[in-house]
């Protein structure tokens, strides 16, 4: 070991599992890791994410690849980028993999590195908003066709790379209007990959399903009356009760996630995000007065094996019922169910072809899954699930702290490299497949 071997290691000190020393690193590598600073540097957070100079990255890196490249705007300034590797037999269904170009904001002051600079520090640590959501899978997805091109494969199957814009802010304008377009229908897309999470362990997260948000304003009214006079039927009080009705009904939930009788995506999430009432003053409220109107805002996440009507129910007969003088708003952000009427998921078992496929390609490179998931929040894999169309979501981070929307987002250079590695492998295996589920129960039996 050369003293800056010996230095380097000394400096990763404790956090020798996410420690690797750069050295040890391929040209290859290196310049792997370099492109993904770079894509990292564009600044595309919200409220304002530059597309135009991600598009124009993306393009060059598509480029010097040599794969096919389109750029589709279904809302002006929101470029969508699809890239198209061609099969050998193109009249199969395709695959198509995900990855949006925005990010959340960041708080700078928050971070110990810039999070538009991707730093590395000596642990090989990557420093960025975007780093895990999800930059990361976007770069991965174009370094693995690049090696995979070089190696002389060609894949059966076309496969496709969208990158699009807006997912953190809904996908109206990206994923919803591209997969409602014309130019999706043509690409006759048989399995989507979407973005993931990090996995804390050695095993890889993936996810079957999303939860879907329903947002709820519950309003209450009542007589106004003296701060000092106790009386029923005061609009705080109603809003007071359903608070508590419904914050029994959370814990509920929770406590079924508390026990490990049930994972954080299984269950119905109902969490208070405001609270309004009481009458304004130039420093503060009036305290001598009962207000006459108050509400509530919830954040709502059901997953798809919920039933809607019974939410609904509850909400009219006792969160916001009627008999205590209350009104509510209640916003369903999509459907649990599928075009054919089926659950909203995919499902993650040997009946489904491309499960199968995608098991055997991360244990063909030396990855480890965990138990597939349902999501706790939402992403643009709902939409194509919507359609009918199969889609997981993994984003290939083992030994990762869960950073997406944190302060100091990072991933590991040696995580990345790994990732890239799973989707080669991937690849390789999606994109050439040709059994059936008969070939493959026939196999069974023998
Ligand atoms: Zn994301």
């Amino acid at each position: 070991m050369g003293i800056t071997q010996l230095v380097m290691l000394l400096l990763c000190g404790l956090s020798l599992p996410f420690c690797t020393l750069s050295s040890s690193h391929s040209a290859e590598d290196k310049l792997a890791i370099a492109r993904f600073q770079q894509y990292l540097k564009i600044a595309t957070a919200h409220p304002n994410p530059n597309y135009k100079p991600a598009q124009e990255f993306i393009l060059s890196q598509a480029g010097s690849v040599g794969i096919n490249t389109q750029v589709l705007e279904f809302t002006k300034g929101k470029p969508l980028i699809l890239l198209t590797w061609t099969g050998k037999d193109p009249s199969r269904p395709s695959i198509l993999l995900n990855s949006h170009m925005d990010s959340v904001p960041a708080e700078a002051d928050k971070w110990v590195h810039d999070p538009i600079g991707a730093v590395k520090d000596n642990s090989g640590n990557i420093y960025a908003r975007g780093a895990q959501d999800d930059k990361c899978i976007g770069m991965q997805y174009l370094e693995a066709i690049k090696r995979l091109k070089s190696q002389g494969f060609q894949p059966l199957r076309t496969i496709h790379i969208s990158y699009v814009p807006d997912e953190e802010i809904g996908g109206m304008d990206g994923s919803e209007a591209f997969v409602k377009s014309k130019e999706f229908e043509n690409l006759h897309v048989g399995f989507v990959l979407d973005e993931g999470q990090a996995s804390p362990n050695e095993h890889y997260r993936v996810f079957y399903a999303d939860r879907i948000p329903w947002r709820l304003i519950i309003k209450a009214t009542g007589a106004p009356g003296r701060g000092s006079k106790l009386y029923d039927n005061s609009a705080l009080e109603n809003l007071m009760k359903s608070m508590e009705v419904i914050g029994r009904f959370r814990s509920a939930q929770f406590d079924l996630v508390k026990s490990g009788m049930a994972e954080h995506g299984e269950v119905i999430a109902v969490n208070p995000v405001y609270v309004k009432a009481g009458t304004p003053t130039p420093t503060g409220f009036v305290m001598n007065l009962q207000p006459s109107e108050a509400e509530a805002g919830f954040d709502i996440r059901l997953p798809p094996t919920a039933d809607p009507q019974l939410v609904r129910e509850r909400i009219s007969e006792e969160w916001a019922p009627a008999a205590r003088n209350m009104t509510y708003e209640l916003m369903e952000k999509g459907p649990l169910r599928d075009i054919q009427g089926h659950l909203l998921l995919t499902v993650a078992n040997h009946s489904n072809l491309w499960w199968l496929q995608f098991e055997k390609a991360i244990s063909a490179a030396g990855g480890k899954l965990g138990k597939p998931e349902i999501l706790a929040s939402t992403t643009d894999a709902r939409f194509v699930r919507e359609k009918g169309i199969p889609a997981f979501g993994f984003s290939p981070m083992s030994n990762t702290p869960i950073l997406l929307h944190d302060h100091n987002e990072f991933l590991n250079e040696a995580e990345y490299l790994k990732g890239i590695k799973m989707y080669i492998a991937i690849l390789e295996i999606l994109s050439s497949y040709t059994e059936t589920v008969d070939d493959i129960a026939h196999k069974d039996e023998l």
